[in-house]
């Protein structure tokens, strides 16, 4: 900006020279032919006085040794009426040609006298004429030859090209300093606080509309970081992971769940996504993403198991990248996993008795059974049949608790509940002498009676089937500061530890004959894990193999 101020005032400048000289030139060069016209005229006058006295002995001692008064240049010409010449200053009058035809003489004779002016063949000299007619009707000429302005300026190119010189660097000083005296106080421009600014008054305008334009910026910025903020808010406080990628798979943004899955830091911000995760099967579904618009893989990521879902981002038709989403899909699988095998558990446990009660059903409708052994085969049909209902009744129980279908909770008194599930089982400890007790105070707790009664009922059961014969079973509640804890302890075979998580598995057995035998359809702990859980309690085992095994649920008091 300063070159170009300097470059406008230095071409001003010169051109206002320039000019000036041109017009200087015409006006002195104006000033000097007026002069020298009047000079040519008063010297024609003197020279008429001279000629009309003397007459040509005037003329002649002009010459020599007295020479034209002012200067040499001057030329005066004598001509006869007829035009002959009969003196001129400068050449012999006998040379000269007949000067009738000339316009100034010409005119002088008609008109009394004559002026004008000739110009030479190179127009770099001009004649100035001056012609008069006396008294005796001759024409006495006189002349000045005279240079052109552009003669005249030619001469003068020296000086001129001097002056020219030294007006330019003066300008160029000048300009160069003025340039810089405008463009200082624009340099010392505040611009982050336009309206503080006193520089020009010209710019009040600008600077208004940077103020103005600097809110809107402003505005604008604290709009962006609230949304900024909010995305971030939003996305670190995800369970899932996000990743935001570009159209060449670089990543843009990736949330601390996601970090945490792919073992990843924030230096992989800008960097491909193979920096944040290795796995080709994973980058080749974002590659899919991004030409195809979406894709789903799962892998295995810190033991855990992930679904990916990657879709593409368009703008405008354009694809501008792509977004990542993983889901923990660990239970969602092992529960997948859980019903597949449930069901294949569920129809092996029903086709068993149903077999059996096909069997002996057939052997007696064919009339293959001997008439006394006719109630041991309708007993065989009886007990598996038993069997059969129990476990349609133990599946019905655990599809509602999977379910979710949740009768109303009341107050349960678990000692005096604890008592009937014993009294209903008192016959059966007593049938292999198993002392079987119940301690404790009254203690309320907040559940599903019914549930409550069947998860104590299949403990007390458990206690006795898998007791020796005169065993021990004993049965405690106690109320404490925090919680309600029931106890069933047995003096039994023990559970092996390798198995004592696995018991409370769906259909799980330590020893399936022995289950069988009992009765037992392998649901039993799987629904008092279940109920349990429902209550909110806590859930623990103790077993020692050969020695028997305690089960503790305690109850959050409310
Ligand atoms: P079941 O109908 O077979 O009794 P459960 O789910 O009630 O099924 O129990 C699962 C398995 O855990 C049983 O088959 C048994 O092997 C073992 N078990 C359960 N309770 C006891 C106990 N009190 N003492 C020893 N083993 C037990």
């Amino acid at each position: 900006m300063t070159k170009k101020i300097f470059r406008s005032i230095l071409l001003a400048a010169v051109s206002v020279l320039l000019a000036s000289l041109v017009i200087i030139m015409g006006c002195l060069y104006d000033y000097y032919k007026n002069v020298q016209e009047k000079q040519l005229r008063d010297e024609l006058r003197l020279a008429s006085y001279g000629v009309e006295a003397d007459g040509l002995d005037y003329l002649e001692q002009l010459t020599s040794p007295y020479r034209f008064p002012s200067t040499a240049d001057f030329r005066l010409t004598w001509i006869a009426a007829d035009g002959e010449v009969l003196f001129d200053t400068h050449v012999p009058a006998a040379e000269m040609e007949n000067h009738s035809d000339r316009v100034e003489v010409r005119e002088a004779l008609a008109e009394g006298e004559s002026e004008g002016v000739r110009y030479s063949q190179t127009l770099t000299e001009r004649t100035l004429y001056c012609a008069q007619r006396l008294s005796d009707g001759t024409v006495l000429r006189i002349s000045i030859s005279q240079l052109t302005v552009f003669a005249l300026a030619m001469g003068m190119l020296q000086p001129i090209l001097l002056t020219a010189i030294i007006a330019v660097i003066l300008s160029a000083l000048l300009a160069h300093r003025m340039a810089k005296s405008i463009v200082a106080p624009l340099n010392r421009l505040d611009l982050d606080r336009p309206l503080e600014n006193d520089a020009y008054e010209e710019l009040s305008p600008l600077l208004g509309r940077i103020h103005q334009q600097h809110r809107q910026i402003e505005a604008q910025l604290r709009e962006l970081r609230r949304k900024t903020e909010e995305f971030e808010q939003i996305t670190e406080n995800m369970g899932e992971g996000l990743v935001l990628l570009d159209g060449k798979g670089a990543v843009l943004s990736i949330n601390p769940a996601a970090r945490k899955i792919f073992h990843a830091g924030n230096s992989c911000v800008g960097q491909d996504f193979l920096v944040a995760d290795r796995d080709h099967e994973v980058n080749r579904a974002i590659q899919t993403a991004l030409k195809g618009g979406h894709s789903e893989i799962r892998a295995i990521r810190n033991d855990r198991e992930y679904q990916f879902d990657i879709s593409q981002i368009t703008v405008d038709g354009t694809v501008v990248g792509a977004v990542l989403l993983a889901f923990d899909v660990t239970e969602q699988v092992a529960a997948e996993r859980s019903r597949r095998e449930f069901t294949a558990n569920v129809s092996h446990e029903l086709k068993t008795p149903l077999q059996s009660i096909m069997g002996s059903a057939e052997l007696l409708e064919n009339g293959l059974v001997q008439q006394e052994d006719i109630p041991q085969f309708v007993g065989v049909i009886r007990t598996e049949a038993a069997r059969l209902v129990t476990l349609v009744e133990d599946i019905i129980h655990l599809s509602q608790l999977d379910e979710g279908i949740a009768p109303a909770k009341e107050q349960v008194n678990l000692l005096e509940l604890a008592e009937r599930a014993a009294s209903a089982l008192r016959e059966r400890a007593e049938e292999r002498q198993i002392d079987l007790s119940v301690t404790g105070e009254d203690s309320m707790i907040n559940g599903v009676r019914g549930f409550l009664y069947e998860m104590l009922y299949n403990l007390i059961d458990n206690a006795i089937k898998y007791n020796k014969d005169g065993g021990q079973v004993e049965v405690a509640v106690s109320a404490g500061d925090t919680s309600t804890t029931v106890s069933v302890k047995d003096t039994g075979i023990g559970i092996p530890p390798e198995y004592q998580t696995r018991v409370f598995e769906r259909f799980f057995r330590v020893d399936k004959s022995r289950s069988k035998a009992s009765g037992g359809t392998g649901l039993g702990l799987s629904i008092v894990k279940h109920i349990a859980q429902y209550h909110h309690a806590d859930l623990m085992l103790h077993s020692s193999l050969g020695e028997g095994t305690e089960i503790l649920i305690s109850f959050p008091n409310e």
